[in-house]
């Protein structure tokens, strides 16, 4: 299938005289005949469900979507985008190990690697997206477990050179985990250039609407953990946690990661969306493919927009040949990007703030990748405790507006920009 037709098909096809929709299986709890039948689930001799902090069958089948648009072997969902970046790196690095990350990350999951996961005793080296090789090559330690990445940053919207990580991370004996959250699979699929684990914030374009927060976690099978047997315990010594099983062994390349993920980080942390919230998020994905080709379009149209406004300082859009990833996205994201653009007004944080309030179309939201077209001016929202030093210092200009494009006739977008900035 293409992956329009995945958005639509993949994960359950119903049987003779079964519902068309998937079910939302509703429900804590699954019954069973014997105890037998019931301990070997609970051994992992037989899959079935039997409590939904484990496993739940209306979010394994939107799982199994997600999974197939990415091209993976096994997936699993989480509450949220930051659970499933919690869950993606603590699967793999705990106390005493390292990981090398991207500096351009989304602020979230920034604070979660650089101030609870350290907590945690895992320590975390943060590199420039577009360092020399030399710079990335001493990020590297002993104990590095893992790499990772965003696809197209939130907010910085810098392109990230997947290939080049991935192979790093291999030369290192590590798996390259990536946020695809921006691009998602319709624009960029991070397993074909050499990702090993993708995660979403589903919340995004894949909800689309604004309706339900969550996550995913997609194992991409081609990491060979037993090959890296003494950095990974956790996937090649038996877990006695759980009944002495060796999930590297006993589940593959292509199960071991998301089986520990869900037998071990579900179970302990329970951080397990409800069935109803992935029904809401199926119907968003059914829509991915032809909502995400109008809101590039859109954002495209807009950008060109934008950059030939006098009243407009700066313009960053990976679609926009004047962009510094232009070539980067066009190689990784050769039907478009996303619906996500930066600009800055002439005047600055006061010029910024007077466009924002003028606006009557486009709302003001700490949201982004939503059917409505959506702006937030940073300076005085999300990061108004710091002075334009302090901003500029952590890459947030005083005047720069971030402006995620919806779906709706992009020239109503169009003239309420324009005459926001006139005014
Ligand atoms: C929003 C976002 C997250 C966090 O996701 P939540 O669903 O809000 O928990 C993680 N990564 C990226 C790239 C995001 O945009």
């Amino acid at each position: 299938m293409k992956q329009e037709t995945k958005c639509i098909e993949a994960g359950y096809q119903p049987k003779n005289g079964e519902s068309r929709m998937i079910p939302i299986i509703q429900s804590t709890t699954f019954k069973y005949d014997t105890s037998e039948d019931m301990g070997k689930l609970f051994d992992l001799q037989a899959s079935g469900y039997f409590y939904t902090r484990l496993q739940n069958p209306t979010n394994d089948m939107v799982a199994a979507k997600i999974c197939a648009l990415e091209g993976g072997t096994a997936a699993m969902l989480t509450s949220s985008g930051q659970a499933a970046n919690f869950f993606a790196i603590f699967n793999i690095a705990t106390a005493g190990d390292h990981v090398v990350a991207s500096t351009s990350i989304y602020g979230g999951t920034f604070n979660l690697f650089n101030v609870t996961m350290r907590k945690m005793g895992v320590d975390f080296t943060f590199v420039d997206p577009d360092c020399t090789d030399e710079e990335l090559e001493a990020a590297f330690r002993p104990n590095t477990k893992a790499v990772f990445g965003e696809t197209i940053a939130n907010p910085a919207l810098t392109v990230f050179d997947i290939e080049r990580f991935a192979k790093a991370a291999h030369a290192h004996g590590v798996p390259l985990v990536v946020d695809n959250t921006f691009a998602t699979p319709i624009n960029c699929r991070p397993i074909e250039w050499g990702a090993d684990i993708v995660t979403h914030s589903t919340t995004k374009y894949m909800d689309g609407h604004d309706a339900t927060v969550g996550g995913a976690i997609v194992d991409g099978g081609k990491f060979d953990w037993m090959a890296n047997a003494e950095k990974f315990p956790g996937l090649t010594t038996p877990d006695e946690s759980y009944h002495g099983i060796t999930y590297a062994e006993k589940f593959g390349k292509e199960g071991a990661f998301i089986t520990k993920a869900t037998a071990q980080l579900m179970r302990d942390f329970g951080s397990i969306p409800s069935p109803m919230n992935a029904y809401i998020l199926n119907l968003g994905l059914e829509s991915l493919a032809v909502r995400m080709k109008r809101h590039c379009e859109n954002a495209q149209c807009v950008a060109e927009y934008l950059e030939k406004n006098p009243e407009v300082a700066w313009v960053e859009y990976p679609g926009l040949p004047s962009n510094r990833y232009y070539e980067r996205a066009k190689k990784y994201m050769p039907d478009g990007t996303c619906g996500v653009i930066s600009f800055g007004v002439r005047g600055g944080r006061k010029a910024a703030e007077v466009f924002m309030k003028k606006l009557k179309l486009i709302i003001i939201a700490t949201h982004v990748a939503d059917a409505h077209t959506m702006v937030l001016h940073p300076a005085s929202s999300t990061h108004r405790q710091l002075t334009d030093e302090e901003l500029i210092a952590c890459g947030v200009r005083p005047d720069m507006v971030r402006l995620s494009c919806g779906i709706e006739n992009v020239e109503d977008i169009i003239e309420d920009l324009d005459q926001a900035l006139r005014k």
